[in-house]
């Protein structure tokens, strides 16, 4: 697996249980999965030779997130190593202009966007879908960095500025956020999980409920769109598909992962089998397991980093009071607003579920 961060440390647990080697390849001695003793080099994803080093060796490449150089992971595949997800698949989580650019092309529901160069082009833009517009760089960008909502053409200048390409987008008026995990396989087989509903703030995934509280037919059109387009772009291994759900009842597609998410997290309790079994079963094209949630509600809260030391580390044994609280820390540095853990519940109502496990986070953040 490039990459050595919570997913890797989630995916080491999974590769345990099913006595899978799983080699890590970590920015840091300090990563989350090389804590937990995944063997592993140490190397940076984006240096080519650095990722085509690593892959030696090994039966099967993965990812633990998509900030991977494309052209390693081509020339491993190459090679005659397997690369799950295929890197011409992998392009469509890499690059936000080109997957826009080509799900519009093939039909698919995506927010209205254009490319933008110079301030000329945010105008025109703005012209026809109004101020304020969202901009967000086609390539590195993450957890909301590198996605702007600018207000006028001063605004829109300074981001521009910054070099990059840049992909315009209207700004939508959302009902919500939904995710959909597909585990596939290489050779087509494909399971999704229940539609999950994933609230984000400052671009970050703070919460979310699973079964998504939407209509049923809003969730199989959810569950069907998903699928549809994860095997028409030959992606493999879990997927992630971020979609928007407009006041208007529109479903587009926002973006999506090549691994294990977030929004997944919940189902390692709250699913027959998690996202990181099923990733693994996926990658190594084994059969694929239940999706199957073991609760009526599943909620899980992000732990973000207070900037406080050790904050989570010293106030988890309060934390664990919190009746049918399942804590996970990452062992990562408390930065402030960093994603360092996470609280999942399992209940019969979703808002009982997220108020426990919104409780344990304010107790791990020492807020309570
Ligand atoms: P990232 O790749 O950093 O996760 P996203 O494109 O998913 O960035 O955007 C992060 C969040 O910003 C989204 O989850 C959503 O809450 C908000 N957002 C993004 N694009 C739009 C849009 N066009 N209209 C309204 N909100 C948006």
């Amino acid at each position: 697996m490039v990459g050595a961060g919570q997913l890797a440390r989630m995916t080491h647990r999974a590769a345990v249980d099913l006595a899978v080697r799983l080699d890590v390849l970590a920015a840091t001695d300090s990563d989350p999965a090389v804590l937990v003793g995944a063997p592993h080099r140490i190397g940076d994803p984006l240096d080519e030779s650095a990722v085509v080093v690593f892959a030696d060796g090994c039966d099967v490449i993965t990812l633990d997130h998509e900030l991977v150089s494309n052209e390693a992971l081509q020339r491993i595949q190459r090679g005659g190593i397997p690369v799950v997800p295929d890197p011409m698949a992998l392009r469509f989580a890499q690059d936000k202009l080109f997957a826009r650019s080509e799900l519009h092309a093939r039909g698919y529901p995506v927010p209205p966007f254009a490319r933008v160069d110079a301030v000329a082009d945010v105008e025109a833009f703005a012209t026809e879908h109004g101020w304020p517009v969202v901009l967000k760089v086609s390539t590195m960008g993450y957890d909301g960095r590198g996605v702007e909502i600018v207000a006028g053409t001063e605004e829109a200048a300074a981001v521009l500025n910054r070099g990059g390409i840049w992909v315009a987008e209207e700004m939508l008026d959302l009902e919500c956020e939904l995710a959909v995990l597909v585990a596939r396989r290489p050779s087509g087989d494909s399971v999704t999980y229940p539609v999950v509903e994933t609230v984000q703030r400052d671009g970050i995934c703070r919460e979310l409920v699973m079964p998504a509280r939407v209509s049923e037919s809003l969730q199989r059109d959810a569950v069907d769109l998903a699928t549809e387009v994860v095997t028409a772009i030959g992606a493999a291994g879990i997927v992630a598909v971020e979609m928007f759900v407009t006041t208007g009842g529109e479903l587009l597609i926002n973006e999506f992962a090549m691994r294990p998410h977030n929004s997944g997290h919940a189902t390692i309790e709250g699913a027959v089998t998690s996202q990181f079994h099923n990733h693994l079963r996926a990658v190594l094209d084994w059969p694929l397991g239940s999706t199957s949630l073991v609760a009526p509600a599943v909620a899980m809260v992000n732990v973000l980093g207070t900037g406080a030391e050790s904050a989570a580390m010293r106030n988890l044994p309060a934390a664990l009071e919190v009746e049918g609280a399942s804590i996970h820390l990452y062992g990562k540095e408390e930065r402030l607003g960093r994603k360092i853990g996470h609280v999942t519940v399992l209940g019969t109502d979703p808002d009982e579920a997220l108020a426990r496990a919104r409780n344990a986070v304010e107790i791990l953040g020492g807020f309570q």
